[in-house]
């Protein structure tokens, strides 16, 4: 017979806790190499984890894919921040969005190259500025308004990205067929019912500089409306965009009745029109879950009950029991 002590009584509570919210982050779609591969399948998961402390101690969505993304930009393995690629000049320009699904509201940034953590100034853009996105030097700018940390290129820039970027100005790498992008994304529904969705960005390495992808476009790298779901997107801005992915896969929820088949006939759909290699995340408005790409493999993270799921190929995912 089951009978409810103390210890059972926690673990149901907190069993049910976990099950109204819910938090999906990905670290890029692309060819993740092997010997790389175990960085970002830890990367992704306490990424998770730092945006599902903020729900289950009744944070809000936005704070959790802010916590999210901001591990993430932290983490040199993801090109966000620390660690975003080089483009073709050999600096870096980064590129961020956040989107609150409960007011609409977007912060959107493109082309900065000090700011520390491109998705804290693009909440900032949202909440305290009458604009939706800022550019470049004036982003840069309103970043130490705010007082938000500045680096300069030696933080931003690791051993794997500059020798990276030396094998393609040698024309030894083709930087799109290499193909292997590590954008950070998150989505999250809090407590309240409420959603929110966030993507970082370094780009595509070797990009030309001044090129902005698809991440800072509202609908394009993210998309958040509490009627319709949250997504995320990583992969070839350039195809991304053609096809507004996120907000494609969102319209794809009511027609296909479920966020996972609606990722996937999302990114058919971009394949078919467009071609190019990307990865979704996606959140219905009740909190299931949508992961899909064509690209070899994509890092991603979701909270499942006590566990977090976790993974770089979803037919192989690995299942971690928060402690
Ligand atoms: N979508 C990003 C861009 O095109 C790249 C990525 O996902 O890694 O800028």
């Amino acid at each position: 017979m089951g009978v409810l002590t103390g210890g059972n009584l926690n673990s149901l509570l907190s069993r049910r806790h976990n099950e109204k919210v819910r938090i999906i982050v990905h670290g890029g779609a692309g060819n993740i190499p092997q010997d790389i591969s175990e960085s970002y399948s830890i990367g992704v998961r306490k990424a998770a984890k730092a945006g599902l402390d903020v729900l289950e101690s009744g944070g809000r969505a936005l704070d959790a894919v802010e916590a999210a993304v901001e591990y993430m930009e932290d983490d040199p393995t993801f090109d966000a921040g620390r660690g975003s690629v080089l483009n073709r000049e050999g600096f870096v320009e980064m590129d961020a969005i956040i989107v609150d699904g409960a007011s609409l509201g977007i912060g959107s940034i493109a082309g900065v190259r000090k700011v520390k953590n491109p998705i804290k100034l693009a909440r900032i853009i949202m909440e305290k500025t009458d604009h939706n996105m800022f550019i470049g030097e004036y982003a840069d700018n309103l970043a130490e308004k705010f007082g938000l940390q500045l680096e300069d290129l030696a933080y931003f820039l690791t051993e794997r990205r500059k020798s990276e970027w030396e094998k393609m100005k040698e024309g030894k790498v083709d930087p799109i067929k290499k193909a292997l992008y590590s954008t950070v994304g998150a989505v999250a529904l809090d407590l309240d019912g409420n959603l929110a969705a966030a993507t970082s960005t370094g780009g595509i390495p070797f990009k030309m500089p001044g090129r902005v992808g698809d991440t800072p476009l509202v609908g394009c790298g993210a998309y958040a409306d509490n009627e319709l779901g949250a997504a995320s997107a990583t992969g070839l801005g350039e195809a991304i965009m053609k096809v507004v992915l996120s907000k494609t896969a969102l319209e794809y929820i009511g027609l296909e009745g479920d966020p996972m088949k609606a990722a996937v006939r999302a990114i058919k759909l971009m394949e078919s029109r467009v071609g190019g290699g990307a990865g979704l995340i996606v959140l219905d408005p009740g909190g299931d879950v949508g992961i899909a790409y064509n690209t070899p493999r994509m890092a991603f993270a979701y909270n499942e009950g006590d566990r977090i799921i976790h993974g770089v190929d979803i037919s192989d995912r690995r299942s971690y029991v928060i402690h």
